[in-house]
């Protein structure tokens, strides 16, 4: 297929596709679905081999949002059954933190629900990391605590960060109608302050809240634009008491075009399967490695992810291998711009901005649908609270049809004591 070889090619080069490329990749047939994964796969080994990185949560304030975010659980209003607690102290969240490196993340996820911090937020934050980073060794951190202020982004460096996360969630175009409490440029301004700042840039997406494929394409190119390190794709976790709870409008085939798109256009950046794997991509889920090189363990912020052994057994299963510690994420070209310059570049131009720590490079957490531009809130292998059941499917379901029967949101928690990222 000409339109595969010729991404192959620019994806081998880093070199941007055209729009009109990035949209036949969403229109594909599910016969040519293989031919588009197996593409996508050799750009992803071109510029990651085999290795899949491991991304962990912690959840450090859940709930009680006073933004809007129509996706998110969290949101002001929402009906939804979640955890809410405040601020987990830096002892706590440090040791949650260190159930997901045990479980082999190289990266902990520090995410807070609001519309952004306080300079004393930052203050405490600041704090959690040292801790989590005195007792881990060699293990990135990523802060995602929504917009922020002046200064606070070169604060978090200071105190040891080595990114920030901050999605766009979806187009320009569209955002309005997802969110009314803060605009897109918001957003932009707070994923260029991080950049600005020498933080490694995280920042992603949302699939699957009624959007057009230009919508999907227009926010990826963004992202490019943006030279985000990572890039979080999430799919939507149409959460009950959330205004999008209805809105399950994808399916397996569905979402490893999208994961392709984004390989494509950011061929040598960290593309990161997030939220909403599960419940979308269901059994199809080892097939989106050969996309994605990172991937969240275990739990999301307000949801239950499968469990953090399954993750790890479907990694081996595949062919593919968890990346250490010791290993640095992003390709060489973009480590070595990154420790020249912080900021400048384009996704695949190597222009990024790194984490600056010897332990490699970057990326962050990416959304349940999630939370502040945030992510889920993990852990490995972890007492699954009691979950809803999931209700009976149907003998046979058509080919490529949606299967709403097969999923459920399980809330992280709800109705039991476990603790916060038990
Ligand atoms: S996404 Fe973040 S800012 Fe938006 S409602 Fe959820 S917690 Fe609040």
């Amino acid at each position: 297929m000409d339109l595969l070889n010729t991404l192959v090619d620019k994806g081998l080069r880093r070199e941007l596709p055209t729009r009109e490329e990035a949209l036949a990749v969403l229109a594909t047939s599910d016969d040519e679905l293989l031919d588009v994964v197996a593409a996508a796969g050799k750009v992803r080994r071109q510029w990651f081999g085999r290795r899949v990185k491991l991304n962990y949560l912690v959840n450090l304030k859940s709930g009680l949002c006073p933004e809007d975010c129509s996706y998110c659980s969290q949101r002001l209003g929402s009906k939804a059954e979640i955890l809410k607690y405040t601020w987990l102290k830096p002892e706590e969240a440090s040791q949650a933190a260190a159930a997901g490196v045990a479980g082999g993340a190289k990266r902990v996820c520090l995410v807070a629900s609001g519309r952004g911090p306080t300079d004393r937020d930052v203050e405490r934050v600041g704090r959690t990391i040292e801790a989590i980073k005195e007792q881990n060794e060699g293990i990135e951190v990523c802060a995602c605590l929504g917009l922020l202020s002046d200064g606070q982004a070169e604060k978090l460096r200071e105190a040891g960060a080595d990114a920030y996360n901050h999605n766009l969630n979806t187009s320009e175009a569209t955002y309005g109608q997802i969110t009314k409490t803060h605009t897109y440029a918001d957003r932009v301004d707070t994923v260029e302050k991080a950049h600005a700042a020498g933080l490694s840039a995280c920042s992603g997406l949302i699939a699957g809240m009624g959007e057009t494929d230009e919508d999907l394409v227009d926010v990826v190119f963004s992202l490019r634009e943006l030279d985000a390190d990572s890039v979080p794709v999430n799919f939507l976790i149409p959460f009950e008491g959330t205004p999008l709870a209805k809105e399950w409008n994808l399916t397996p085939q569905r979402c490893l075009r999208i994961l392709a798109m984004a390989r494509f256009v950011c061929p040598d950046v960290e593309v990161r399967l997030a939220g909403g794997r599960e419940v979308h991509l269901r059994s199809m889920q080892p097939l989106a490695l050969n996309i994605v090189n990172s991937i969240f363990l275990g739990d999301y912020l307000t949801s239950e992810g499968q469990a953090g052994q399954a993750d790890l057994d479907m990694i081996a299963d595949a062919g593919f291998e968890v990346e250490g510690a010791g290993t640095t994420t992003l390709p060489a070209h973009r480590s070595d711009a990154a420790d020249a310059a912080p900021s400048g570049g384009g996704c695949g131009s190597g222009g990024a901005s790194l984490c600056g720590s010897g332990a490699g490079a970057a990326s962050a957490s990416g959304g349940e649908a999630a939370g502040c531009g945030s992510a889920c809130g993990g852990c490995s292998g972890h007492a699954h609270a009691e979950a809803e059941p999931v209700p009976a499917q149907p003998a046979q379901a058509e080919p490529g049809a949606l299967r709403s029967d097969l999923v459920a949101v399980r809330r992280r928690g709800a109705g039991t004591d476990i603790a916060p990222n038990a």
